[in-house]
């Protein structure tokens, strides 16, 4: 047992400091196997002083330090690159209770989505993000990626769910702001610098979360449609015509063909279609005699699939859902989640559908449509390097981001400077300097070296 390895077994005991390697593989690896490196070892506190107890230790030894999640992260920012400490923040997963009148609750930041939900519900009360992964994403991770998923265009990605963070500093000193006062003009809003910092200012430890109402009524619809354009209009048309709309997300044939082998379920319709288009809504009336008015008057439905009931509805969304897991039995995919302003999608599909097709790959397109963003998932690139920088030029020239809610990590940071300005990349390395003077947390993560 190594000096470093004693010190922080006296900080958090002798059994959360992990050196076995057989066990280290499971924190050392992402999600998709894209991203791989050694962890010096890993540590698991049980709360904020542990967290405290363990930076300073790690500060004091100069050891770079990997705060990690849950681990479903997609862009190598929560997994060890060079013997690093793996910061294993998965025991803070307290729920604090729900406060009915602000509609907010202090979570633990290694609770997990699917918890949180599970705890809102119970106090009649829901959380505004959702995503697959939210078995094993922490809420930790998801707010230091800004994460997105299905919901945004009801009710924002993580950003707008923060209300108040309690953070440790390196020097272990304590940043609490857990009031969620709605109404708060102080000056710096420190918090908000947390959301998307990918663990290189500070290590969350817990976080004070808006939650949003239960809708009464659910009905979840999948259309085939011809192309992008045509989901677009669509997508338009029921925006207006059709109360509480929450989701709008698009795939096409060849993902549905693999999602419905991978998984052995049946695909929305006999007929096979071109492009997908999954809507959900959530309001106090039933939507749907709102939604067959919006979508009888259409030519541009080829057909549809509706849903009302909780199982039906889960039916649909697997189509959507399964997406993700269903592209890794490929192989290692080069996942690029990338935005574009809606107006510029279509053509910047056709795009990138060229730049793959050149480079003799297999592409699975999916995507969060009302966002223009696209999730590329591109399987067999021989040069994923120089594939990547097309794709994130195409994006910039565009006016998008490399980036819509799964980070920069390491994946993207070389290509940052082409959506933040001289200025802003001064400022945040100005920022990254005042939070963590020593460069100890995850090092060649977000900003370029
Ligand atoms: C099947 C699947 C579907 C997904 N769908 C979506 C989607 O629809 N939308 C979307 O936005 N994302 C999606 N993701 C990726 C998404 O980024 C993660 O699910 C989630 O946000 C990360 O949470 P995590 O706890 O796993 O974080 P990790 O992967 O462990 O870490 C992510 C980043 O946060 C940092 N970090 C983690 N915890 C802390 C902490 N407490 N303090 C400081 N830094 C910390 C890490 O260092 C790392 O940089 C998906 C992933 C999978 C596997």
């Amino acid at each position: 047992v190594d000096e470093l390895s004693s010190r922080l077994a006296r900080v958090v005991g002798p059994d959360q400091v992990i050196t076995d390697r057989a066990v280290l593989a499971g924190y050392e690896t992402d999600w998709t196997g894209r991203f791989a490196g050694r962890a010096r070892l890993v540590v698991r506190p049980a709360d904020r002083d542990e967290v405290a107890g363990v930076l300073l230790v790690c500060r004091d030894a100069r050891v770079a330090v990997v705060p990690q999640g849950g681990n479903t992260g997609l862009v190598g920012g929560g997994v060890p690159r060079d013997g690093e400490v793996v910061l294993s923040l998965r025991r803070l997963d307290r729920l604090g209770p729900v406060d009915p009148i602000a509609g907010q609750v202090t979570v633990g930041a290694g609770a997990t989505l699917a918890a949180v939900r599970r705890h809102a519900a119970a106090a009649g009360l829901d959380f505004g993000v959702d995503l697959a992964a939210r078995e094993s994403a922490t809420i930790g991770g998801m707010v230091n990626t800004n994460a997105g998923g299905i919901r945004v265009l009801r009710w924002g990605s993580m950003r707008a769910q923060v209300v108040g963070a309690e953070a440790v500093l390196t020097d272990g000193r304590v940043l609490r702001r857990l009031a969620g006062l709605p109404k708060d003009s102080t000056g710096y809003d420190l918090v908000g610098t947390l959301v998307g910092s990918e663990g290189t200012l500070a290590v969350l430890t817990a976080v004070r979360l808006r939650l949003v109402p239960r809708p009464r009524r659910q009905v979840t619809a999948t259309l085939a449609v011809a192309d992008t354009v045509a989901a677009q209009r669509v997508l338009a048309s029921v925006r207006a015509g059709v109360p509480g709309l929450t989701s709008a997300e698009i795939f096409y044939a060849d993902g549905l063909r693999i999602v419905c082998d991978t998984q052995s379920i049946a695909p929305p319709f006999r007929t096979s279609y071109t492009t997908y288009l999954l809507v959900d809504f959530g309001a106090e009336d039933d939507p749907t005699p709102a939604l067959a008015a919006a979508l009888a008057s259409r030519d541009d439905v080829l057909d549809s699939a509706i849903a009302t009931d909780e199982a039906a509805r889960r039916t649909l969304w697997a189509h959507r859902d399964g997406h993700t897991e269903a592209v890794n039995t490929l192989g290692v995919p080069l996942k690029l989640d990338v935005g574009v302003p809606a107006p510029a999608l279509a053509e910047f599909e056709h795009e990138l559908r060229a730049i793959v097709e050149v480079a003799g790959a297999r592409l699975v397109l999916f995507g969060h449509l009302a966002e223009g963003n696209f999730h590329a998932n591109v399987i067999g690139a021989h040069d994923p390097d120089t594939l990547t920088d097309a794709v994130m030029r195409a994006v910039a020239r565009y006016g998008g981001t490399i980036s819509a809610e799964h980070g920069v990590g390491v994946a993207k940071a070389r290509w940052l400077p082409l959506v933040r300005s001289p200025v802003e990349l001064e400022l945040m390395a100005a920022t990254k300097r005042a939070w963590d003077p020593d460069g100890l947390l995850n090092p060649g993560v977000l900003l370029p070296r």
